[in-house]
């Protein structure tokens, strides 16, 4: 049960489609009744203002009480997030923006956003008592999680495609996961796990199917907001797979609202989900091709981040798409590997294929006009360019 001196807020955890309430004191997996993400919820209206902030950790931790570890003995951290918020004023110029923003994620430990949801999940794992963790991954999930199972002395084992390159493959090695390779995208891995860990002796940290890796990546929302001192900008692109991180910054918008910590006028974030062109399920459902993608067909991307052709979190993410008149845009491979010769060339930044992909979404986004070149811009680079070696090489010139 809660310590008396736990720094969290933690309070309970709702059902993400139809808000029945469960403790957030006890293992959780998905919501029972309806079979779908389980959410965590704090005390949010006891005066709690922004000197709770720790602004000597340079991480995610910074923002102890909104996260659900209730024990700091049971952190687990190689010191993720509190990633740099850089300009980008060659390509702004170039495209006539006034304010184009990138915040670096591909700096966090493991070369990936995912470091925040592992560093969390992996904590709540340690700190709910379980011995090891599963996990089907595209590659960043997998190499994060085994990371910091090795830090927790827990056992992990990572069901990744065969295709993956093999730096994702290597790293989880080296950390002494157990790796199975699977014939097929994350989807297939996903059953593999469930077939897999059909006694629950490991806890399945999938996306979304444990509550807590949202709120590491919720962490990127606060950190936005604390970086541009408390304002937020007109339009935030995001690479969207399974879409913790689109979920999870608008959760914390919203969090920061009932905080009062956003300005009453502040106005959120119009947020774009990205996807690759090859593996673009959420488009079709936005678009009105498909009732939901139950029954999409996705194929491989060099982002392989994005190849997630069937995310249980699709409604929650119409949901984000819908309250904050956001929009989606697929990206093509070949436009992908422009972004990144845009943004090393001009930026001096090695970006994921994905971090490329919202880059070309601006631009593109731009070109209809549904972005106006007077708005502040921010995009998200979830990764480090360099695992995709296999996908990328030689092709810095065409
Ligand atoms: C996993 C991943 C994504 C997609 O993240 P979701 O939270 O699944 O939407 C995007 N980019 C990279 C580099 C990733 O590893
Ligand atoms: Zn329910």
């Amino acid at each position: 049960m809660v310590a008396l001196e736990s720094p969290s807020r933690l309070s309970t955890l709702h059902c993400s489609a139809c808000g029945a309430a469960y403790s957030a004191f006890e293992l959780q997996r998905v919501s029972a009744c309806c079979n779908v993400p389980l959410v965590a919820d704090y005390d949010l209206f006891e005066p709690l203002g922004r000197d709770i902030i720790d602004r000597a950790d340079p991480s995610m931790w910074r923002y102890g009480a909104l996260l659900p570890l209730l024990n700091p003995d049971h952190k687990v951290t190689l010191g993720e997030g509190f990633t740099p918020l850089l300009r980008l004023p060659r390509l702004a110029a170039r495209h006539e923006l006034s304010s184009l923003l990138l915040k670096d994620e591909g700096q966090n430990p493991t070369g990936s956003f995912k470091a925040r949801g592992l560093s969390m999940a992996v904590s709540k794992a340690k700190e709910l008592g379980v011995d090891g963790c599963i996990i089907p991954t595209a590659g960043n999930a997998g190499v994060a999680m085994a990371a910091y199972c090795a830090r927790a002395g827990l056992k992990a084992v990572v069901v990744m495609p065969r295709h993956t390159p093999q730096a994702f493959k290597e790293e989880c090695y080296w950390y002494g996961a157990e790796v199975e390779l699977v014939d097929g995208l994350i989807s297939d891995c996903g059953a593999r796990v469930r077939q897999r860990n059909a006694d629950g002796a490991l806890l399945d940290i999938s996306t979304l199917k444990e509550p807590y890796r949202l709120e590491g990546k919720k962490t990127m929302g606060y950190e936005i907001a604390e970086q541009l001192n408390w304002s937020l900008p007109d339009v935030l692109l995001y690479p969207a797979g399974g879409g913790t991180g689109l979920i999870g910054i608008w959760k914390a918008f919203q969090e920061m609202k009932a905080l009062g910590w956003l300005a009453p006028e502040t106005r959120l974030p119009r947020m774009v989900a990205v996807q690759a062109k090859n593996c673009c399920p959420l488009l079709e459902t936005y678009a009105g091709r498909q009732a939901n993608c139950h029954a999409y067909h996705g194929s491989p991307t060099l982002a392989n981040g994005l190849a997630v052709p069937h995310p249980l979190g699709e409604a929650m993410m119409l949901r984000v798409l819908r309250e904050s008149n956001g929009t989606v845009v697929s990206i093509s491979e070949e436009d992908m590997l422009a972004g990144m010769r845009d943004l090393g060339q001009q930026e001096g930044l090695f970006v994921a294929p994905e971090g490329a992909a919202v880059w070309m979404a601006a631009r593109k986004l731009l070109g209809t006009g549904w972005l106006h070149p007077d708005e502040t811009v921010l995009l998200l680079n979830t990764g480090n360019g360099q695992k995709y070696m296999d996908n990328v090489a030689g092709r810095a010139f065409n």
